[in-house]
């Protein structure tokens, strides 16, 4: 199969992280989150490091191309031989266009799947409301308190892998989910018509179900 990298579109709480860790554990994939790119660039004092610490110290948004910028960095240096997933990348049309022109120059030899995960707001709610990680940054593993999920931890205080505290995040009470999820809606839809209009096909997942159902799912996408 040619390399590919892979786009996960769903909501927060769709369960993309778990569904990419599985690629990672299972696959043998590489996964890129932006998040933790972000923290690398900043812990290392890079010159994109130093940007976005000077932007979010002075309070403001880490700007799209500095983000495509670390992105680019990323896939350019070092990625080769492997499926990628991108984690919380393309976030706006600026950056699905930058990713665009990467990809139709720089990164030609790579081909782009997109990955619907299609959820009921009803289930993504009660999951996030009912979602726990794990305190330890290095392993910020994600458990459900929810009793019929498959995610639910041995002890509801500490995490299976590490024994770290389990917290819930500020930004999951239904109140803040609902906001996030109306965010996400609107720049979803941006990027869908964004894709739409290259005629690229947009793979849809039914996540409402185990996790362990999904993958098996999404196995049978990739490798048909
Ligand atoms: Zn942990």
């Amino acid at each position: 199969m040619k390399n590919s990298i892979f786009i996960f579109f769903g909501a927060p709480g769709a369960g993309k992280g778990s569904l990419s860790k599985l690629c990672v554990n299972e696959f043998g994939w590489t996964q890129l989150s932006t998040g933790n790119l972000c923290r690398k660039h900043i812990e290392d004092q890079t010159e994109i490091g130093k940007k976005i610490d000077f932007d979010t110290k002075s309070g403001k948004l880490i700007s799209d191309s500095l983000i495509s910028e670390m992105v680019e960095d990323w896939l350019i240096n070092g990625q080769d031989g492997h499926q990628l997933i991108l984690d919380g990348y393309p976030r706006t049309l600026g950056q699905a266009e930058f990713l665009h022109d990467l990809l139709r120059n720089k990164l030609s030899h790579y081909d782009l799947k997109i990955i619907k995960l299609d959820v009921s707001e009803q289930i993504l709610i009660s999951r996030l409301v009912n979602r726990l990680v794990c305190s330890n940054k290095k392993c910020q593993a994600v458990y459900s308190s929810l009793e019929n999920s498959s995610l639910i931890p041995k002890d509801i205080k500490l995490c299976d892998n590490c024994s770290s505290l389990l917290i819930k995040r500020n930004d999951d009470s239904e109140e803040v989910v609902r906001e996030r999820l109306e965010i996400y809606n609107k720049n979803e839809k941006d990027l869908i018509s964004f894709y739409n209009s290259l005629n690229i096909n947009l793979i849809k997942l039914d996540v409402d179900k185990p996790i362990n159902e999904v993958f098996e799912d999404f196995r049978k996408i990739v490798s048909p």
